[in-house]
């Protein structure tokens, strides 16, 4: 049986942990040859095993050298680079409202979680038009779509990967380069067990949120990049999907 990106090459930034693990693993599945970003070499190390081993590349997505480097042993090893899902991204101090926030921790939130996914998009699609073509998916958040109280600059990086996604996707709409964005609601990783930490409470505020009553697990995430990323979605260009269980149709 032939999977839905058999024989491309894809490279998933925040391949250590969580959804970069769970969509590794479906686009390893589904017959892709895989490169995994992230700045995590011990976690990197561990998502390669679950899939049989892969290329491994330990880059900080906020440094341009780092991100270029990344592209080019992509194609050190592969000789094209077909697919790209941004996904790499932090948190922030959850719970700290827009007046409490201090700048450094503000700097950091939206150079990792908007810079970091402009500058993959950049030398990707360099990359992309020189080869005749690809298909990016970003990771956005539902945070993306709506606000979210005591998370300002994770909504504004997020808000922004949705924008950067639908401008990148008119620039090379023409020139064989898809841009899409997953914008996930929330799911099951280490990222939320940091927000939620061990409070019960919190955790069933989460869950009362949710219209579908439960947290989404990695794999359906997962599911919905494989798909925007492969020649199935071939018609589908700067879209936010979000993959939310209801949340942002309440
Ligand atoms: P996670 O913490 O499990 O994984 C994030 C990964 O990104 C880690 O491996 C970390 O090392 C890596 N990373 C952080 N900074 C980096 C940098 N500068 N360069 C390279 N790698 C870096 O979190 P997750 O839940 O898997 O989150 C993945 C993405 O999904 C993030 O962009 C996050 O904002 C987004 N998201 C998550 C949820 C959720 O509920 N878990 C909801 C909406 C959006």
């Amino acid at each position: 049986m032939s999977g839905m990106v058999d024989g491309k090459v894809v490279v998933v930034t925040g391949a250590a942990s969580g959804l970069g693990r769970a969509a590794a693993v479906a686009f390893a599945r589904e017959g892709a040859s895989l490169a995994l970003a992230d700045i995590d070499a011990a976690g990197l190390a561990e998502t390669a095993d679950h899939i049989g081993g892969a290329l491994t590349i330990e880059t900080d997505v906020t440094e341009a050298a780092q991100v270029d480097a990344m592209v080019a042993a992509v194609i050190d090893r592969y000789g094209r680079l077909d697919c790209a899902f941004n996904n790499a991204g932090i948190e922030g101090k959850a719970g700290t409202t827009t007046i409490e926030y201090e700048e450094d921790d503000w700097d950091r939130v939206v150079r990792i979680d908007l810079k970091g996914v402009w500058l993959c998009m950049k030398y990707e699609i360099m990359q992309m038009l020189r080869q005749g073509g690809g298909s990016i998916v970003n990771t956005a958040s539902i945070a993306g779509l709506v606000g979210l109280t005591g998370s300002s600059p994770y909504v504004a990086a997020k808000h922004g990967v949705v924008g950067l996604t639908k401008t990148a996707a008119l620039e090379y709409a023409r020139l064989g380069v898809r841009v899409n964005a997953v914008c996930p609601g929330v799911f099951d990783t280490p990222l939320l067990e940091r927000i939620l930490g061990n409070t019960p409470e919190r955790k069933e505020m989460y869950l009362d949120a949710q219209p579908i009553g439960r947290l989404g697990e990695p794999e359906e995430l997962a599911e919905a990049v494989v798909w925007l990323c492969s020649d199935a979605a071939s018609f589908v260009t700067g879209q936010s999907m979000p993959v939310d269980g209801g949340y942002v149709a309440q």
